[in-house]
């Protein structure tokens, strides 16, 4: 029976590869993850270590004894968790790796792909050069097999494909990712040369999988469902943020143009919870992106806090490089953990990702089973752009929502309501979510979804009532673009 250690199983790519592995292998599973608790079910197969990669002292222990430990790390693996994986492997005389995330730059890394012991895949999503240069400066003999996004200059042979074409994207090649690793360590023939092609359905979706948190292209966790405070203020909307911080709901979006900043301070104040334990997502209103340093001092006055988690500028209109630049300043002095942009098209998103040091972490975006953003979410996932949703209930079109009849026919099958359904469909879609409601009831109700699974089928009938267009954020549109400008006091 083969030993794993399954090194940054946090995020999403690594929870999927730990569940295929159990699956489909016999293998024993020690497993890396923050807040591991909230993913994962120990078994006799599975051990949860709960940290990272970063604790080198679990790392050697685990690695130690073992004549054959195949190990992989998944993500945005940081430098250190390379050096720290490297280190062990020394120490204890590891003889197989298998490396995600942290070769990215297939290019800038001297290659050999002779079939050594050590293979290293990387999913391609998010490469860290400095992760990168401490494997490529270990000394070890490592190959890398690269599956997931093309790049010029990979041998034929070592591209996944899918049905006869290059695999493209994340989306599509996760699972292809996992199968891979789940071959990997079920076939030792596969690390000599020879081609890899993959043997399940890409576009075929994770079952079941629901993730309480996701971690962001800078590193950083941050919690999948939250709430939002759009059209309230003073009290109730203090009231309201109390409500959800006591549902021990822990992500709060908030806005400068929303004028209720303080508000929402005052809520996180008296509930009492460090602000550490909170997300707080705050927005830079486009009047103010001449200056939005500025701006984002006056958002942590109003907050009464240091920091926020996540500073987003509202929309692509008026000055927004100037914009996202002053953001890039405040991430640096410390005042932003992850900066990120709202309604900006794949476009714009391109363009800003291209001409800027820092790319956004978040696009915050109308997305609903009426407006479902499948397109947008391709491209956001391509550029490692975590998909926020707003008016995941469709704002006002919400009864319009509750009454479909595959929406009542599943709510009515798991003993849930149809926003419970809605939230849960978005939430298995992978994307991040803030439902605002005013009543406490309501605040829990969609909160309380996690104790329940829609099947693929399920999944796949729910993504046919997709309308495409939006209804509230369409930049794209002038009339919109007109509506925008007089919603945000321009
Ligand atoms: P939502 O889709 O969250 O819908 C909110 C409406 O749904 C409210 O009328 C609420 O009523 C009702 N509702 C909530 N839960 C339930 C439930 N369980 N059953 C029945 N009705 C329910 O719309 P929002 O526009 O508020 O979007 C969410 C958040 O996204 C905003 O609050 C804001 O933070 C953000 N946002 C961002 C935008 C951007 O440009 N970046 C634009 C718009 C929103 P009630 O309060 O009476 O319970």
């Amino acid at each position: 029976m083969k030993h794993v250690l399954f090194l940054g199983a946090t995020g999403t790519a690594g929870s999927v590869i730990v569940r295929d592995l159990l699956e489909r292998t016999d293998c024993i599973i020690t497993a890396f993850a923050r807040h591991a608790s909230q993913n994962y079910h120990e078994s006799d197969r599975l051990k949860v270590v709960d940290g990272d990669a970063l604790v080198q002292t679990e790392l050697t222990a685990a690695m130690q004894g073992q004549d054959a430990v195949y190990c992989a790390i998944s993500g945005e693996s940081l430098p250190q968790v390379a050096a720290n994986i490297v280190a062990a492997m020394k120490a204890c005389q590891v003889r197989r790796v298998i490396f995600m995330g942290a070769v990215g730059i297939y290019n800038e890394i001297p290659v050999e792909i002779d079939g050594d012991d050590n293979v290293a895949i990387n999913p391609g999503q998010i490469p860290n050069r400095d992760a990168a240069a401490v494997i490529a400066d270990s000394g070890l003999d490592y190959t890398i097999l690269r599956p997931g996004y093309l790049q010029e200059g990979i041998p034929d042979d070592f591209i996944l494909t899918f049905k006869g074409e290059p695999a493209k994207g994340y989306t599509t090649s996760l699972p292809a990712l996992s199968d891979l690793a789940v071959r990997l360590i079920s076939d030792e023939k596969l690390y000599a040369k020879e081609s890899v092609s993959i043997t399940r359905d890409m576009t075929k979706r994770t079952e079941g999988f629901a993730m309480k948190a996701v971690t962001l292209n800078n590193g950083i966790e941050m919690p999948m469902l939250g709430f939002g405070t759009f059209l309230t203020s003073e009290e109730t909307c203090e009231q309201s943020v109390l409500a959800a911080l006591q549902a021990k709901v822990r992500l709060i979006d908030t806005a400068a143009a929303y004028g209720n900043e303080t508000f929402v301070g005052n809520a996180i104040k008296k509930s009492g919870i460090p602000r550490e334990e909170i997300f707080l997502v705050s927005k830079v209103n486009f009047d103010s992106y001449e200056d939005a340093g500025k701006a984002v001092d006056n958002s942590l006055a109003r907050l009464g806090t240091d920091y926020v988690d996540l500073m987003l500028l509202h929309w692509p209109f008026g000055n927004y490089y100037a914009a996202w630049r002053a953001l890039e300043k405040a991430y640096k002095d410390g005042k932003c953990r992850a900066i990120g942009v709202s309604n900006f098209d794949p476009d714009r998103l391109i363009d800003l990702i291209k001409f800027n040091e820092i790319a956004p972490a978040v696009n915050q975006i109308e997305t609903n089973i009426f407006v479902q953003r499948k397109t947008e979410h391709e491209w956001m996932e391509k550029y490692g752009v975590a998909h926020m949703a707003y008016a995941p209930l469709g704002q006002g079109h919400r009864n319009e929502m509750f009454e479909l009849q595959e929406v009542t026919e599943l709510a009515e099958k798991y003993g849930k309501t149809p926003a419970q359904i809605l939230l849960r469909y978005q939430l298995q879609r992978g994307v991040i979510l803030i439902p605002k409601s005013t009543h406490e009831e309501r605040i829990k109700e969609n909160f309380d979804v996690f104790d329940f699974t829609l099947t693929v089928k399920e999944m796949d009938d729910l993504a046919e009532l997709d309308r495409v267009t939006p209804q509230i954020g369409d930049p794209e549109k002038p009339e919109k673009v007109e509506t925008a400008m007089t919603w945000i006091g321009k």
